[in-house]
């Protein structure tokens, strides 16, 4: 899968028509168009941590219950972090399991890409000769939004689709998974997957990690801060990405309390001293 949507990524730097938010497109969706539903079934959906965070409060379950539930995580051996997809179900059709007659019935809460479409976003590497991101549009055969006469523009779609709200996470998502750690080779050990998938993905888990172990006896962190993850998945997220840049990365965004660190370096002086 890994291959696939690389050259799939490739693709669209190299052919698809770059969008500026001001450049305008002809599209509608809504329950008259006759393939109403038709694109919510046998789709690849890759969930953001958002995404869950949303998702799982609209369900009223925690995000370990939604993962086994309504997800899938594909493992191939060349991905750098892990991914998860939103599961659909085992007829013939594949159809997502959030999908009715009446449309989507986690509409408010559905995913972005969901909201995007059919609009995407690409992200060329920072630093390379590729440029910034850019918007495009996906025309897909099964898709007749296209023929509907209403006009937007990009910046339109996005207002519509309440896509805002989505920004901040995704950016703090972003700096992870594109963070230059990956694109000088460095991978993540299988203890560090596992943690890259806590935060991002079982935000309700990573909150018993950090309020059930030592964690807080080890780490400065501003008490207003421990107060709000305690209840707020988003507030906790994004502690979650300031950990992740020190735990996966080594960045020094996190700091060592003082008699911690101090007790450490006695006990490595203590090893390394030879006993008489
Ligand atoms: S979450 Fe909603 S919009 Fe997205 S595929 Fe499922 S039913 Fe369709
Ligand atoms: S295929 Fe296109 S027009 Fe039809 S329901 Fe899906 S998004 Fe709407």
């Amino acid at each position: 899968m890994k291959e696939e949507m690389d050259n799939l990524k490739q693709n669209i730097l190299d052919t698809y028509p770059r969008l500026a938010k001001t450049d305008k497109f002809l599209f509608a969706c809504h329950p008259g168009v006759p393939c109403f539903n038709d694109c919510c079934a046998d789709v690849n959906i890759f969930l953001t941590p958002y995404d869950i965070i949303r998702l799982k409060n609209h369900l009223g379950i925690s995000s370990g219950e939604f993962l086994a539930k309504y997800t899938v995580s594909p493992f191939d051996k060349k991905q750098k972090f892990p991914v998860v997809l939103l599961k659909m179900n085992d007829e013939a059709k594949k159809a997502c399991f959030f999908v009715t007659d009446r449309g989507c019935s986690v509409y408010p809460d559905r995913p972005w890409s969901c909201r995007m479409y059919p609009l995407g976003l690409a992200s060329p590497k920072e630093g390379t000769d590729e440029g910034a991101d850019f918007y495009f549009l996906m025309k897909e055969d099964v898709c007749k939004g296209f023929n509907e006469k209403t006009e937007q523009s990009i910046t339109q779609w996005l207002g519509d689709q309440g896509i805002a709200a989505y920004d901040e996470l995704g950016r703090l998502y972003k700096e992870i998974t594109l963070h230059d750690y990956f694109g000088k080779g460095g991978e993540l050990s299988p203890e560090k997957m596992e943690m890259f998938h806590l935060v991002c993905y079982n935000i309700d888990k990573f909150r018993s990690f950090i309020l059930g172990s030592s964690f807080l006896r080890k780490f400065e962190v501003d008490p207003a801060v421990i107060e709000k993850i305690k209840t707020d998945d988003v507030e906790l997220f994004k502690f979650g990405c300031t950990w992740l840049k020190f735990s996966l990365f080594g960045e020094k965004t996190m700091k060592i309390k003082d008699d911690v660190r101090a007790a450490r370096e006695t006990e490595m002086k203590n090893r390394s001293t030879p006993r008489g």
